[in-house]
C-alpha cells in the first residue's frame, strides 16, 4: 500500500521557510564582542627568576582581550575573574558571523532565484 507523496514545497517556499528559521535563530543571541581573547604567559625580569630560563615556569596566565577598531588593534587586560565573560561573548559573535554568513548564501541564492524566474517570465 502506497501512500500518496506530500508536495514537496516549491524551491522559493523552500528558502523563505530556511530564511526564516536563520532569522530566529538571531533571537538565541547574548551580548556579543568582536575579537579574541588570548591567554599570555609572561617573562617577569628579575635576573634571579626561573621564568628566565624555562618557559614553563613563565608567570600568568594573563589574558587579553584583542579587537580591531578603525584599522587598529585594540589590547585590554582582563582578570581571570572577567575573562569567562568575554570570552562568551566572542564565542556569541562568532555565532553572530556565522549566521549572518549562512543567512547572506541563502539570500544570495533566493534573489538569483527570484531573478532568473522573473527573466524566464519575461522572456515567455
Ligand atoms: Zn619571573
Amino acid at each position: 500500500m502506497s501512500r500518496p507523496r506530500q508536495p514537496r514545497p516549491s524551491i522559493p517556499d523552500r528558502y523563505s521557510r530556511r530564511f526564516r528559521d536563520l532569522k530566529q535563530e538571531f533571537q538565541q543571541l547574548e551580548y556579543f564582542c568582536k575579537g579574541t581573547i588570548l591567554k599570555r604567559m609572561m617573562k617577569c625580569g628579575k635576573a634571579q627568576c626561573a621564568c628566565r630560563q624555562d618557559p614553563a615556569k613563565r608567570h600568568g596566565p594573563y589574558f587579553e582581550w584583542t579587537y580591531k577598531a578603525k584599522g587598529k588593534t585594540v589590547n585590554v587586560k582582563l582578570t581571570p575573574e572577567v575573562m569567562p565573560m568575554f570570552r562568551t561573548a566572542s564565542q556569541q559573535y562568532r555565532k553572530l558571523k556565522s549566521l549572518l554568513n549562512r543567512l547572506e548564501r541563502l539570500s544570495q541564492t533566493a534573489v538569483r532565484h527570484q531573478a532568473k524566474r522573473a527573466q524566464s517570465a519575461y522572456r515567455d
